[in-house]
């Protein structure tokens, strides 16, 4: 059985310009110990998704459609408090884009990362605090920076500290948004070893949100292609990276910079539509070199390998 199995999930939100649909009806699975890279452009719903999971959308979201089992449990039919007690830190958490910013600026980095697990009482300090130094050894961090405020620390040691924290009550499961985003490439490197060695040495299971495909390829088992709110491609890194069907797919492997030969990155002509008031038809046709009369009708996600979905009228069953 998947650790985590998502079902047609539906999320909106009411603005001013009227309703926007983030995320279009997703479905999918992640086993355990395995990395689904989500990878799309800004907008492109990978935050929606990853907060929707985790019931903390902002306050203009209607409430989501679909069912979203995890570890067997139906989520988004819990009540709150059911999902604060069972499901959210304790076996799904999350590392937020731009959370390293997040830290209390004049708590010490150890009480901090104590917080979740205190949370509920059924931790005490001495325990908590041993738990926070296996946390921060995981996390390849000494343990003196317990002690440490948080603008004593590098922005990859705060990274490590989110981590950490998000590890704090053993989830199985974690969403990785967007997490080196704000780091520079070596650091990014760093946190990169540092969430595989996690994964082969907890079988952590994670959900990885990000806009960077060469990054997704280094951690990811499967990877998911979100374009408009919708995948339009999902397969195992091998199929997406190295036979890609969708033709977005194949134009953002084509704007990853090559160190092999001289061919230039290309960019993506045009940008992604208004959710607002999305285009008829394939939502990607007015960026796609390969439109034709058939894209005036929504494409399906169609089989196309084992295991290997593309939302395109062009790709052939397989
Ligand atoms: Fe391009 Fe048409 Fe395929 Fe959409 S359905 S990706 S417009 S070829
Ligand atoms: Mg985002």
């Amino acid at each position: 059985m998947a650790l985590l199995e998502v079902k047609d999930l539906r999320i909106s939100y009411e603005t001013g310009g009227g309703r926007l649909a983030a995320v279009g009806g997703v479905s999918f699975e992640v086993s355990e110990g395995e990395t689904l890279a989500v990878v799309g452009e800004s907008g492109a719903g990978k935050s929606s998704l990853s907060l929707g999971l985790m019931r903390l959308l902002p306050r203009n979201a209607l409430s989501p459609e679909g069912r979203v089992f995890l570890d067997g449990v139906e989520c988004l039919s819990l009540s709150e408090e059911e999902f604060r007690k069972q499901v959210r830190w304790k076996k799904l958490s999350m590392v937020f884009q731009g959370a390293m910013d997040s830290l209390h600026p004049v708590r010490r980095v150890g009480d901090q990362i104590a917080e979740p697990l205190l949370l509920d009482g059924r931790t005490d300090k001495t325990a908590a605090f041993g738990r926070v130094a296996e946390l921060l050894s995981l996390a390849r961090l000494p343990t003196d920076i317990s002690r440490r405020y948080p603008h004593e620390l590098s922005g990859g040691m705060k990274q490590r500290v989110m981590i950490a924290m998000a590890l704090a009550c053993s989830p199985k499961l974690v969403i990785l948004d967007e997490p080196t985003s704000a780091l520079d490439v070596i650091i990014q490197a760093q946190i990169m070893n540092l969430l595989k060695q996690l994964k082969r040495d907890l079988k952590l299971g994670s959900l990885f949100v990000t806009h960077d495909l060469a990054l997704a390829s280094d951690l990811a088992d499967r990877i998911a292609v979100m374009y408009a709110g919708e995948f339009v491609e999902i397969g195992t890194a091998e199929q997406v990276l190295g036979s890609p069907r969708h033709p977005y797919t194949k134009k953002l492997l084509g704007s990853i910079p090559s160190l092999y030969d001289d061919r230039r990155p290309e960019f993506i002509p045009g940008t992604p539509p208004k959710m607002t008031s999305p285009p008829a038809g394939c939502y990607f046709s007015p960026r796609c070199p390969e439109a034709c009369e058939l894209c005036s009708t929504h494409p399906e996600l169609i089989v196309c390998g084992t295991g290997q979905h593309a939302r395109c009228h062009l790709v052939i069953e397989s």
